[in-house]
């Protein structure tokens, strides 16, 4: 009798060891505000996420996502208003992207998503009805836009994070300059 309850206790222990241990990773590898993956997170997993498409070989596309002149909202309706639209707007992107897909957020008012088995032409339309669905979601009744830069390694192509990142980057860079509230595809160099 003493044998099997201590190993009832024991299995009871180890189990809230992995319940404990899941609660840490989750802790470590997400933004609190947006419930989105951290920088850290992102910076972790993409060389994986990239190196697994090259071995498998399927496309993988990179969204790179900025709020357009956030720092306004900031300014004309406080901190904690920005927070809440921080935080609406992680919802909705952590609610948008498949199971498989990397959504983070890379800094302030910039989120990064890594999409897998998804082209450049898919990754378009995907960053233009996001585009769109942030047009829609009025969070705390205010209108917000974003610009979007797509990057896309298609198969056949070999490259890694930054080389995406930076595409996608220059995509958000082209976007401001356009007028901001677009999609722009960059292609890789
Ligand atoms: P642009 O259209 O060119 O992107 O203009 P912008 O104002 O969005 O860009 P800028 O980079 O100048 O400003 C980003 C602002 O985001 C500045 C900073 O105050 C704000 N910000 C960064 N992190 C947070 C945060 O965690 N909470 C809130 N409320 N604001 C943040
Ligand atoms: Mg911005
Ligand atoms: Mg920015």
């Amino acid at each position: 009798m003493v044998r099997i309850a201590n190993l009832i206790t024991n299995k009871r222990l180890l189990d809230k060891v992995h319940d404990i241990r899941r609660e840490l990773f989750a802790l470590a590898t997400t933004d609190k505000l947006t419930g989105c993956h951290n920088r850290h997170s992102l910076m972790e997993f993409s060389d994986k996420f990239i190196s697994q498409a090259l071995r498998h070989k399927y496309p993988v596309s990179m969204l790179v996502i900025d709020l357009d002149h956030f720092k306004a909202i900031n300014d004309n309706h406080g901190h904690a208003v920005g927070d809440i639209v921080l935080e609406l707007t992680g919802k909705l992107l952590n609610d948008s992207f498949r199971e498989g897909d990397l959504v983070s957020r890379y800094g302030g008012e910039e989120f990064v998503v890594l999409m897998t088995h998804c082209n450049g032409e898919d990754a378009r339309l995907k960053a233009e009805s996001l585009r769109l669905a942030i047009e829609d979601l009025k969070p705390n009744g205010l209108s917000i836009t974003t610009s979007i830069g797509v990057s896309s390694m298609e198969v056949g192509v070999e490259r890694d994070f930054e080389a995406m990142f930076h595409a996608g980057d220059e995509g958000v860079y082209k976007a401001k300059e356009n007028g901001r509230n677009q999609v722009v595809y960059v292609g890789l160099d």
